[in-house]
């Protein structure tokens, strides 16, 4: 089946509808209905019902479907892959980064949700005679607004915790990319998970206002400003959510980085997926000390650059998504020119290749002031300063509003992984940008403006769960009484006050 016969909620009715589009053919992929307010509602009244069944399954009888689902999503990724490219226009090396990473993470939680969510015995303060444990309950229904950079992975990384932990799933993908989360539910539904347990709404942000308004958790991952509307009502809902947003990611070359890794990689950080990356190299700060050598050779890696559209793990580079992320590229490169700023690399588009094609570009002699190091570019745009000394590079790293990522180049890892305690970023990477993808047990998520709560390892999984605390006294020290302070409990707890002193595990 091809992406445009899919066939996911065609009976919803709806005014509207949507066109989801090849960005570089221009082919109309599917027309998708724009659901309501009133069909959101039905949606998740359906999961509700469906959910009991789903967590009453266990975590481990979950485990098992997640498996499969797994498995099966595996043995289509050829298939998968040609869907995130037909509508993103990346290439395939990035299309398959977006399979594996997902694979790799729900492997991860096959094997770590059922430690993270068994049931834990918890410290008591008077031992022998009371009991305390933690049990982990499901929200319900919880609800997902996801991008369109990595529309199946962003598109489902958080939903499949929210799975493991016996949620039941409304998953609202981006109107530019339903497609690969369409095929990728329908493998799901293969593998044994409820066609009301795991459901797509299709729509644009509206559809996904109506969302907010119906679950009982709300996962966003997009931008900062759709973010502080979702917080927003989440908050007057009163309802518990995590937000993955925008970033502008520093990355510094120290005057001890092996100068080829710095370049190469650097390269990768800025250009993969043609910027439009939340945690994409996005500013670089490289050392006086190797500055010189250090252009030199990143102009030696640029012209190995291979940009097309051609299928195959050869190409590099492919077609940015949308007009909106060209044009921003575009306006914040003619203003860091205006202001000063060189292209040395790149700087125009390709309307050869495609019409969303721009060349991957260097620019230097930048300047903290401007907005291509303030504001998210997400383009294929590397501007890089020169900084003084390490203090310096550090210092302009945390200059911004936004914290998600960050990566520095040095052959000593020790000193990178001490001065990484100094950046203000969710995560810092050494020697690897972007690499917490493919670390699943490492918590990913922003400080500042970056946003909220955290994905993967088991912070990932725990925020899709409510505690229920169980407290239990056999009556072995207390009986029957009026008083919680007692003169029994009065005297326990001044000599277990006294204990502490020589036992401070009491
Ligand atoms: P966006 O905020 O425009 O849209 C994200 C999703 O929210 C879409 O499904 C959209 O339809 C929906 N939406 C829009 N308005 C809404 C509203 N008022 N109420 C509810 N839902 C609404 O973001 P985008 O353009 O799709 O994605 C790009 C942004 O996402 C960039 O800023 C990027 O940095 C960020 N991003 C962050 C991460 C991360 O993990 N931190 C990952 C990928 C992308």
């Amino acid at each position: 089946m091809n992406a445009a016969e899919m066939t996911i909620n065609r009976t919803v009715p709806a005014d509207e509808m949507l066109a989801v589009r090849n960005p570089i053919s221009g082919e109309v992929l599917a027309e998708l209905p724009i659901m309501s307010p009133d069909a959101v509602r039905a949606a998740a009244e359906r999961a509700r019902a469906a959910q009991p069944a789903w967590e009453a399954l266990g975590v481990k009888g979950r485990v098992k479907v997640m498996r499969r689902f797994a498995d099966l999503m595996w043995e289509e990724r050829e298939r998968i892959i040609e869907i995130i490219r037909s509508e993103t226009g990346k290439p395939t090396g990035g299309a398959w980064g977006e399979v594996s990473a997902l694979d790799n993470t729900m492997h991860y939680y096959s094997v770590k949700a059922p430690k993270v969510l068994r049931p834990q015995k918890r410290k008591v303060t008077v031992p022998f005679a009371h009991r305390a444990r933690v049990i982990y309950k499901p929200h319900g229904v919880a609800g997902f607004l996801t991008p369109w950079n990595y529309p199946l992975q962003n598109g489902l990384v958080d939903a499949i915790a929210a799975l493991f932990a016996g949620n039941a799933i409304l998953l609202k993908p981006s109107e530019v990319t339903p497609l690969s989360i369409m095929a990728a539910v329908e493998l799901m539904h293969k593998a044994g998970i409820p066609q009301d347990v795991a459901q797509v709404l299709t729509g644009d942000g509206r559809t996904g206002a109506a969302m907010v308004d119906v679950v009982d958790y709300i996962s966003l991952t997009g931008s900062t400003a759709t973010g502080r509307k979702v917080a927003i009502r989440a908050a007057e809902r009163m309802i518990p959510y995590s937000l993955e947003l925008g970033g502008k990611d520093p990355a510094i070359v120290l005057e001890d980085a092996d100068l080829d890794v710095a370049a190469s990689w650097s390269l990768v950080g800025a250009f993969e997926n043609a910027g439009q990356v939340c945690v994409s190299t996005e500013r670089m700060y490289v050392l006086d000390a190797v500055y010189e050598p250090f252009m030199a050779k990143l102009q030696e890696w640029a012209n190995k650059l291979t940009v097309s559209s051609e299928s195959g793990f050869q190409v590099h580079m492919g077609s940015l998504t949308n007009m909106r992320e060209l044009e921003r590229t575009e306006a914040h490169l003619a203003d860091a020119v205006e202001r000063g700023a060189k292209v040395v690399i790149g700087g125009k588009r390709r309307p050869d290749l495609g019409p969303l094609f721009f060349e991957p570009t260097v620019l230097v002699d930048v300047t903290p002031d401007m907005a291509i190091m303030r504001d998210e570019t997400f383009g294929p745009v590397m501007p890089i300063m020169r900084v003084k000394n390490v203090e310096e590079a550090i210092r302009q790293a945390n200059n911004s509003d936004y914290g998600l990522s960050a990566c520095i180049f040095t052959k000593n890892i020790k000193r990178g992984e001490k001065l990484a305690e100094q950046v203000e970023s969710g995560d810092v990477t050494i020697n690897h940008p972007m690499f917490l993808f493919g670390t699943p047990d490492l918590p990913m998520g922003g400080w500042k403006n970056s946003g909220v709560g955290r994905r993967n390892g088991p912070e990932g999984l725990l925020r899709f769960v409510k505690t229920h605390a169980i407290f239990s006294d056999n009556m072995l020290l207390t009986g029957p009484s009026l008083t919680q302070t007692d003169e029994k409990l009065r005297g326990f707890y001044g000599a277990q006050r006294r204990l502490r002193k020589v036992l401070p595990w009491l």
